[in-house]
């Protein structure tokens, strides 16, 4: 595992705050992702948020991107936000990534005590139920869902049955979560309809990406003739 050098020392840190976990494909990684996980660090109160760029992620297609560039995105997109942490862990592993992997051996390094907060957006939520041993996830981590402004999740249509049952009796009304897994939070966040797949068209062509994901970001990816 590699965390990011610019992570606050571990013995600036309360013991068993809350920590979030942010995985995602990151091709690249932009300003919704980023706004994600700072709003939903200030709305729970976690102290730091761990940003986990997927290997080889078994729900979708390859990432058109080498992890090794998508990680160095993640790393140059964060840089400077003491909240913000970077693990190579799924990067670097030979393996598919589940995120029920990743949380229990985050788990077993932090111990039972400590509060897990895995955050993701409402598309990735609604597709929960088709991810590898998903009702594990709840045991591991709370569950932060980022879902729109005036967006009924509960009522979606689109929430398969399982999920909606699942979520039922977990769901809570804020961060302060009692123990370390198993609530589910739905939070709003500033609506940003960013996508990384319309920023590699848009790049493709040629186009301007700019203010869409950070300058750092940018810069690599014309260094690196990413997306061309
Ligand atoms: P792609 O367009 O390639 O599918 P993406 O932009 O959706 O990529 P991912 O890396 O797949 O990015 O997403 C990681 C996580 O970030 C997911 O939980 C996803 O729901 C969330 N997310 C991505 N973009 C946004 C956004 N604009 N606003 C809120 N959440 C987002």
């Amino acid at each position: 595992m590699t965390v990011a050098s610019h992570a606050p020392h571990p013995s600036s840190l309360t013991p068993h705050a809350p920590i979030g976990i942010f995985g995602g494909t990151f091709d690249p990684i932009h300003f919704g992702h980023l706004r994600l996980a700072e709003e939903m660090a200030e709305a729970i109160g976690l102290e730091r948020v761990r940003f986990i760029p997927a290997g080889q992620p078994p729900h979708r297609a390859a990432p058109r991107t080498a992890a090794v560039h998508r990680l160095e995105m993640v790393r140059r997109a964060v840089s400077g936000n003491p909240r913000f942490e970077v693990d190579a862990r799924e990067v670097n592993s030979p393996r598919p990534s589940y995120t029920v992997d990743t949380l229990a051996a985050l788990r077993a390094e932090l111990g039972e005590a400590q509060t897990l907060w895995l955050l993701m957006g409402a598309d990735a939520f609604l597709g929960l139920t088709g991810w590898h041993e998903w009702q594990r996830l709840f045991e591991l981590a709370h569950i932060a869902v980022a879902a729109r402004p005036g967006a009924q999740l509960m009522q979606s249509d689109a929430m398969p049955d399982l999920l909606r049952h699942a979520v039922s009796h977990r769901q809570v009304a804020d961060g302060s979560a009692a123990g370390p897994a198993g609530a589910v939070l739905l939070c709003r966040m500033t609506p940003l309809d960013i996508s990384a797949t319309a920023i590699r068209d848009t790049l493709s062509r040629q186009g301007s990406a700019r203010y869409l994901l950070p300058d750092a970001v940018l810069g690599y990816i014309h260094e690196q003739k990413l997306y061309a």
